[in-house]
């Protein structure tokens, strides 16, 4: 890991900025609700771990709907969110889904054409920057996707 200081704004809008094409073929609104922070992470794999939940936050989501990146300082720390307003994951599917290749639904995923170790890399990935990452889901109403990064020393 080349371990730098990243601001979170400019990072989030490269990221929404290079996936635009895909949700603007769904229909979906693409926001940069992202804090003035700075976390202590590699950019690149930020920038992996960024795309590929709101890949996923596209793909799963409805169409017409919306992908919210958001975050605030958490204790030394920035929790960063990736937001859609779909239909969701069932909580026994919560943990699951960043096992590698689990699909929540096996027949639409493998439509959407991914191969479901898009999450798994994505845990590993904020894992080794010694941060967290989870869901949670309100079914129905969308899915949320939290991580949490060290912030960048000196902008506390
Ligand atoms: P890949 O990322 O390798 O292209 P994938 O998107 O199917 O494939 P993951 O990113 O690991 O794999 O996601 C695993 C599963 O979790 C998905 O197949 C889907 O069932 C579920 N999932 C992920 N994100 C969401 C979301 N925002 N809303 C609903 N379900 C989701
Ligand atoms: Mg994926």
């Amino acid at each position: 890991l080349n371990l730098q200081r990243v601001d979170l704004v400019p990072v989030v809008a490269k990221v929404l900025e290079d996936i635009k094409g895909r949700a603007a073929v769904k229909s979906v609104t693409l926001m940069n609700h992202s804090p003035d922070l700075a976390v202590h992470a590699d950019v690149n794999r930020l920038e992996q771990v960024l795309g590929n939940l709101v890949d996923n936050a596209i793909k799963y989501g409805r169409a017409k709907g919306t992908v919210t990146v958001g975050g605030r300082a958490a204790e030394g720390q920035v929790e960063v969110f990736v937001q859609d307003d779909g239909p969701g994951i069932p909580s026994e599917a919560l943990e699951r889904v960043f096992e590698r290749f689990y699909r929540v639904d096996k027949a639409r995923s493998r439509e959407q054409g991914g191969t479901g170790l898009g999450l798994a890399i994505v845990k590993h990935l904020v894992q080794s920057h010694g941060g967290r990452v989870w869901a949670t889901s309100e079914p129905g109403r969308g899915a949320v996707f939290s991580f949490v990064l060290p912030q960048a020393p000196g902008t506390a």
